[in-house]
């Protein structure tokens, strides 16, 4: 999973977590607190657009946009950038909602919506008209594409550009009562069609568009586009620090030419690059589709890279805010490694996650010399790394299961595990010999017959024999059934986002990104396993619970295996 790619970013000191990272935005605010630049203010804001689920690449942003007003005792918002009707769900607000709250930040008071500020936007738009800065334009998108011009071609005036302001007035208050058809004008800022930033050749502020929005309903047919709400929203809330993503940096200008000409309060916008991942797709129209096309069981499928679909899967909060820390903030854009993630995951988890037995791929052992009907229970460490967390009863008898991958009949050399004559550990019990194995009539293994050794109770010869191997067990009769889902990389490629071959990113899904364990068993103390618990598997992995789980049934998700791929890398490089 780790990868070798160069492009890929291994560089992090996996010894170090969670020592906040100081960064070039660190620098910038430290350096307007020193000259007094917003009055010793610092005042962020997380501004999605309710057009989808969030991301981890989100998560990025809204540590980085919170942990800056916590760092600094200032303060962050949360506000929606809604000028889009068509895109916009309810749905997808209240996902944002609660994504945001899960990852742990709270914006108090201050949760917002662009939509809040249609109506000081449009009298800003028509102060513009007023100063001559602003042009209501006939010509249709495609016309204005042309005019616009070229990197290496300068764009040309529109004939509606010198339009009076009388008439601009006019008909901007005619788009707005609804008189013209979607797409027959627009607002656009009067700049300079052969400036050689094209965002700054008349850019479009306003469009028609007779839709009906989730807040405003019917009341407006014309809304702002991106570039002219976005800075007037942060001045209005009096955001001093406007942090977005690098793809924003060409727009700066039109971001400061707004709010200058206006002559209102100031921002700073701050680009920075945003998170990429390896084996994984972040763009919103890419997991819209993953979803739509029913690739995945919707946004929340464990393999989604979704917050909602990392949480069902087991991650944790705390985990996901460990690793935006860890890979820290710059200006150049790289491929963050997913294993880093994952390492972030068990991190977390090794400190709080209940250690259990549970056997996913079933064995049945029979330990003939164990009186039938007998049974016994031993204690068994919740967690080595937390003592407080206690013990359990794990029972034990006569039928158990082991993992099949834990019996060979024929081993190879380095097969230290159960295999006919060899004699291996049963964790916190005994152990035990293999004596004879039964087959059914295809030649396959259905069961193990075993000796054990009374004298070995609790694990370890009297004799001071030793054994290569420690099985985890369960007892059969005391077992609970379990579905586990395991899951794999939902693409088998490191970036599925590379069209250099002519296909499609949905070409690259790995066909076996989830594997259904519908009979698994593991240890009664997870009979009344709740949502939302972590648990560790015992050599097999971090599990949660996931909500498909019924009172008959429990389903377990597998987080993260307990292969730190990542860390191992890590420690080579470092020699
Ligand atoms: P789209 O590409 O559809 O506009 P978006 O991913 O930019 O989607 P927004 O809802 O506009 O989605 O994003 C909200 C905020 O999250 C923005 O400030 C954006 O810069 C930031 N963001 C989005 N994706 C990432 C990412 N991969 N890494 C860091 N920040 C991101
Ligand atoms: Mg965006």
């Amino acid at each position: 999973m780790t990868s070798q790619d160069p492009h890929v970013n291994n560089t992090s000191d996996a010894t170090e977590e969670s020592a906040s990272r100081t960064h070039f935005i660190h620098e910038i605010i430290a350096e307007d607190l020193k000259t007094g630049k917003f009055g010793g203010r610092v005042h962020t804001r997380f501004p999605p657009e309710p057009n989808g689920y969030l991301h981890i690449g989100h998560a990025k942003s809204i540590c980085l946009n919170f942990g800056l007003a916590q760092t600094y005792g200032g303060k962050c918002n949360l506000r929606f950038d809604d000028t889009n009707p068509v895109k916009e769900e309810q749905e997808y607000i209240d996902s944002i909602i609660n994504d945001v709250k899960w990852l742990g930040f709270d914006w108090a008071d201050r949760l917002f919506y662009a939509s809040d500020y249609f109506d000081q936007l449009y009298a800003w738009a028509v102060q513009l008209i007023k100063a001559g800065k602003a042009y209501v334009d006939d010509l249709t998108a495609d016309q204005i594409r042309e005019y616009r011009g070229t990197l290496t071609e300068p764009g040309k005036d529109s004939p509606y550009r010198n339009r009076s302001v009388e008439e601009n007035l006019d008909l901007f208050e005619r788009m707005k009562k609804g008189e013209f058809p979607d797409g027959s004008r627009v607002l656009r800022a009067k700049i300079d069609m052969t400036s050689p930033n094209l965002n700054l050749r008349d850019p479009v502020l306003y469009r028609i568009l007779h839709a009906e929005h989730h807040r405003t309903g019917d009341k407006w047919c014309i809304y702002p586009m991106y570039d002219y709400a976005h800075g007037q929203s942060d001045s209005i809330e009096g955001i001093t620090h406007s942090i977005c993503t690098l793809e924003f940096e060409d727009h700066r200008p039109l971001y400061d030419w707004c709010l200058d000409t206006l002559g209102v309060y100031h921002p700073q916008q701050i680009e920075f690059a945003r998170l990429n991942l390896n084996y994984t797709v972040l763009s919103k129209r890419k997991l819209i589709r993953l979803v739509q096309e029913k690739h995945v069981n919707g946004w929340d499928d464990p393999r989604m890279p979704s917050i909602s679909g990392l949480r069902r899967r087991g991650y944790t909060p705390e985990a996901i805010r460990n690793f935006c820390d860890m890979i820290g903030v710059a200006k150049n854009n790289s491929i963050a490694d997913i294993g880093m993630l994952e390492y972030c995951v068990r991190q977390d988890l090794n400190k709080r996650a209940q250690r259990v037995m549970g056997v996913i791929k079933p064995l049945k052992v029979v330990i003939t010399n164990y009186p039938e009907g007998q049974s016994e229970a031993f204690d068994a460490v919740n967690n080595p790394e937390d003592l407080t967390a206690g013990t359990r009863k794990v029972p034990f008898s006569r039928v158990l299961y082991i993992e099949q991958d834990d019996f060979m009949e024929n081993p190879p050399n380095k097969f230290y595990r159960l295999s006919p004559g060899r004699e291996v550990r049963l964790r916190y019990a005994y152990f035990i010999k293999c004596e004879e194995v039964v087959k059914d009539a295809a030649g396959n293994v259905i069961e193990v017959r075993c000796t054990y050794d009374p004298t070995t109770r609790g694990g370890d010869a009297q004799d001071g024999r030793k054994v290569k191997a420690t099985l985890h067990w369960v007892s059969a009769e005391h077992a609970v059934e379990a579905e586990v889902r395991l899951y794999n990389q939902l693409f088998d490629r490191a970036n599925p986002n590379d069209e250099s071959e002519g296909k499609d990113f949905t070409a690259y899904i790995n066909p076996n990104s989830l594997e259904v364990l519908p009979r698994c068993f593991v240890e009664p103390s997870l009979k009344d396993a709740k949502s939302g618990g972590y648990y560790q598997f015992e050599r097999i992995g971090y599990f949660c619970v996931d909500p498909d789980t019924t009172a008959e049934k429990p389903v377990f998700n597998r987080t993260v295996t307990l292969k730190d791929e990542w860390a191992k890398l890590q420690k080579n490089q470092a020699g």
